[in-house]
């Protein structure tokens, strides 16, 4: 999920690699190394944290003229200087960088401990470093070829060795790589911004295929070996351009992101055939779990909505009574944690002030402590018993989208986790699953409308005072989606119960005053209805967010934005995209800075 770069030609590498990694800090990481290659031997350089630590242990007057650079966002092992990459094999001859997930590195890595190999890391990179290193026999891309045979998962890969020192050996499979073609050279990179200052000349390569680069030539086959000619392209975009995927704003990238992100945050954790949920951050509190008597959540802010979802989810799924606390109340309120309990952190960074003080509350109280978290390895990890991380990729936005989502997906993978451990059937669980794994290509639907939010942004843009209403699993989107258009576009806003509004808001409804009705189908859908024509009746504008070939509500509402079937429980998922595109859409149009709103920081670690 993060970066890239290789190098071999006639220049020294060091500068070049180092260079490219810091065009590639804009994407978020967390660690970086860098490795060399003569027939000498490898020479590596690794650090936890930010590329100036890598920095000061380089040597930049190093002669060697190739080598690979990665900055890594982990999702396996913590950011130490042992997990960040390049991992080597246990010869110390052969280097990968990777980006991505290799799904069955647990199995591969119980295979090669059986064959005597000691890892050195927790990452599920060092896996295919080994492969490749016991698989070697004086041919560096049939080993590769071979070892990427063995392995499931995502990958985009940079492959080094001492035998071999002017190839690298490149393969991708759901992650982005670049070949830039210079004179006597060739480079390598995970996005083009790390190699824009020396080439515009490039090739893209494409799932399933193998580059073989050294400084002369560049030879692409598929993993079957089966040659493939491609053209040279020329890169026409600016550095900023490519920072930002051709997007306005990382906000509107990472909104757009989300179906992919959701893809990495499911994969190898659904398992359709049996109708069951892997968790493998969960395998050593699993009996304890299913004993679980009471669930509190707590978080702030966006992953409060996201965890009140949860809350819903569990008490539907699994039959746990379920609460989510507000970290900052909670932390101060002497709660009642009894036998039984479980407390769940959710956190995009693991690092939010309030949530870790609300864990650390709860875990002297003697409850069993799980984190949701982005981040690898941060602080709430790092404390917690055990966890299950969302995988989205870095979130760049101040403003909160693809984190959501991904913590939505991932409380409903726990849901279905602890409810088959439960009440739920394999037949109803199976129904569950099938409906989550259809998400990211509904999610990909809407996205396609996406003019359809602007134009309601465009509409009421200039209305100082909004409201969003929603019943259910869709009422904490409604405050997702006012919490979006506060934070960003300065406009203010209220996330409502639909039927608290008759117990006071509705005063506030004036003449074309924009209330946001989330009115999918489902059990309260009638409801809904009636809260809508409360609305209307008092001069209100309705926007509604309804299921795709519901007629009725054209007639109801000033307008509609539809999101496709999915169940009830997963609807959240579906109907938060088009608030969030609003609230983006009317920030840009009212001038604020969307990315780094006013007053506000990414991650809140102070109180
Ligand atoms: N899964 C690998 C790791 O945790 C690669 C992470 C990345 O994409 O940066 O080390």
């Amino acid at each position: 999920m993060c970066g890239i770069v290789g190098y071999v030609g006639r220049r020294p590498a060091l500068p070049i690699l180092v260079e490219g990694l810091r065009r590639l800090e804009y994407r978020g990481y967390d660690s970086a190394g860098v490795a060399l290659v003569d027939q000498e031997g490898l020479w590596v350089a690794k650090s936890a944290g930010r590329l100036y630590v890598l920095e000061q242990q380089l040597d930049f007057t190093a002669p060697q003229t190739r080598g690979l650079g990665h900055t890594r966002w982990a999702t396996h092992g913590a950011p130490t200087e042992a997990n960040a990459h390049p991992q080597l094999d246990a010869s110390g001859r052969f280097a990968v960088v990777h980006n991505g997930i290799i799904e069955n590195d647990r199995a591969l890595r119980k295979y090669l401990e059986q064959k005597g190999v000691i890892f050195k890391s927790e990452t599920d990179t060092e896996v295919l470093a080994q492969l490749i290193g016991q698989l070697y026999d004086g041919n560096l891309e049939r080993a590769v070829r071979q070892a990427l045979h063995e392995v499931s998962g995502t990958y985009g890969i940079a492959v080094m060795c001492t035998f071999e020192p002017d190839v690298i050996i490149a393969a991708r499979k759901g992650s982005p790589l670049i070949v830039g073609v210079g004179q006597g050279e060739h480079l390598l990179a995970s996005d083009a911004a790390a190699i824009l200052a020396h080439t515009t000349q490039v090739v893209y390569l494409d799932d399933g295929e193998i580059a073989r680069i050294t400084p002369e030539q560049l030879r692409l086959t598929t993993l079957d070996a089966i040659p493939v000619t491609k053209a040279v392209e020329e890169i026409e975009w600016t550095l900023e351009q490519i920072e930002l995927g051709g997007y306005e704003h990382f906000m509107l990238k990472e909104i757009n992101e989300q179906p992919e992100a959701l893809e990495n945050c499911l994969r190898g954790r659904i398992d359709l055939a049996e109708g069951t949920v892997h968790l493998g951050g969960l395998v050593d509190c699993a009996r304890e779990l299913t004993r679980a008597r009471r669930i509190i959540l707590t978080a702030c802010g966006t992953a409060w909505h996201a965890s009140l979802v949860g809350e819903y989810l569990f008490e539907e799924m699994a039959r746990i009574p379920t609460e989510t606390e507000y970290a900052s109340e909670f932390r101060y309120r002497n709660p009642v944690i009894d036998d039984g309990t479980v407390l769940i952190a959710v956190s995009q960074s693991g690092e939010t002030m309030d949530t870790l003080a609300a864990l650390r509350e709860g875990k002297q109280r003697g409850a069993l402590t799980l984190g949701v978290v982005n981040v690898v390895g941060s602080t709430i990890p790092r404390e917690t018993d055990a966890g299950v991380y969302l995988h989205v990729g870095p979130e760049i936005g101040v403003a909160s989208t693809k984190a959501f989502s991904g913590q939505v997906a991932v409380l409903s993978l726990l849901a279905c986790y602890l409810g088959r451990r439960k009440h739920m059937s394999a037949a109803s669980a199976m129904q569950f699953i099938t409906a989550l794994s259809q998400i990211p290509r509904q999610m990909r639907e809407i996205l396609q409308r996406a003019d359809e939010a602007r134009a309601i942004a465009e509409r009421f843009g200039e209305h100082n005072n909004w409201l969003y209403l929603g019943r259910g699993f869709n009422y904490p989107v409604a405050l997702e989606g006012a919490l979006k258009i506060k934070e960003i576009a300065y406009i203010h806003a209220e996330g409502l119960p639909a039927a608290e509004m008759k117990h006071g808001p509705i005063a506030l409804i004036t003449e074309g005053m924009p209330v946001v009705c989330i009115a999918t189908a489902g059990v309260q859908y009638e409801k809904i209805l009636n809260n809508i024509s409360q609305v209307r009746g008092r001069g209100g504008s309705v926007i509604a967010v309804a299921t795709e070939g519901d007629k009725e509500i054209r007639r109801l509402s000033d307008h509609v934005l539809y999101v496709p079937d999915t169940l009830e429980p997963l609807q959240p998922l579906l109907t938060v995209i088009p608030l969030q595109l609003i609230a983006y859409h009317a920030a840009v149009l009212r001038g604020c800075n969307v990315d780094k709103p006013r007053n506000l920081a990414k991650s809140v670690t102070v109180e």
